[in-house]
């Protein structure tokens, strides 16, 4: 059979929970989104959008103001874009002005470095913002490992090549995101010939954190791949156990697939 195409999205979901994996991508089940996906979803968007800006009013004395205003703007439009899918969130007015503010704070504290870097670099703040800019939301797709990847940001940093993602979580500890870090340097070193010279997560809430890109992620990464390509051969429900724990239903929210999963054996 051929092998379904993994990501890491999906060797996740697998290792919360087969059942999960299977309501997911194999019965391909409509779920409705919650709060933290639509909202990290919008901050993504004014990420990749931030970088469109046209800057070259800007200089080294006047620029963290300017984009401050730009960052704002952005998420305000954002946020008004994705009404009809946030009002289906069934949220408060309360709730809903909490994870407005706290999805602005993010961005602020994200440009706050993305300023304090702009400040080490060397030039106009034109060329400084041009040599800065990441390359966004690049798809790469493997034939030989059967499993593609989304990269929010590639980016060259003092000669040093990044591979980044955006994280709206609160947990900080870049250990959890190994396996999706090691895929994406796996992806990259099979379609550019070479690795990247670091991995790492920009925690929004916090400050970004890196990993060095060795044989050893690297294989963790391959090993996983193949496990879950192994696991996930069958179509039948029986093959994915349920694994119960705290995410099947918790303060703010529950399992999309919560409802079906408490009807089936
Ligand atoms: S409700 Fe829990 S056990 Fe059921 S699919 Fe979701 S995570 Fe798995």
């Amino acid at each position: 059979m051929a092998k379904r195409i993994q990501s890491p999205s999906s060797m996740n979901t697998y290792k919360m929970c087969p059942r999960k994996y299977y309501y997911a991508y194999i019965k391909e089940l409509a779920s409705l989104p919650n709060i933290h996906q639509v909202r990290g979803s919008i901050a993504h968007t004014v990420l990749e959008k931030f970088f469109d800006q046209d800057v070259s009013g800007l200089t080294m004395e006047n620029f963290e103001g300017s984009l401050t205003v730009v960052i704002q703007n952005l998420l305000l439009k954002e946020w008004q874009d994705n009404e009809e899918q946030l009002a289906k969130l069934g949220l408060s007015d309360k709730q809903r002005k909490f994870y407005f503010e706290e999805t602005m704070l993010m961005l602020l504290n994200w440009l706050s470095d993305f300023c304090n870097l702009a400040r080490t670099q060397k030039g106009s703040f034109s060329e400084i913002f041009k040599k800065i800019t990441p390359i966004r939301e690049q798809l790469f797709l493997s034939e030989k490992l059967q499993a593609r990847g989304y990269v929010d940001a590639i980016e060259e940093i003092n000669n040093e090549l990044r591979i980044m993602d955006y994280k709206t979580s609160s947990s900080f500890d870049i250990d959890h995101h190994r396996l999706q870090l090691g895929v994406y340097c796996l992806l990259y070193q099979e379609k550019h010939g070479k690795l990247p010279d670091k991995a790492g997560i920009y925690f929004l809430k916090d400050k970004p954190k890196f990993m060095d890109v060795d044989k050893e992620l690297l294989e963790f990464a391959k090993k996983e791949i193949e496990l879950i390509h192994e696991k996930t051969e069958s179509d039948k429900i029986e093959d994915y156990p349920k694994k119960k724990s705290n995410l099947c239903k918790y303060s703010t929210g529950q399992c999309e697939f919560y409802d079906i999963c408490q009807k089936e054996e």
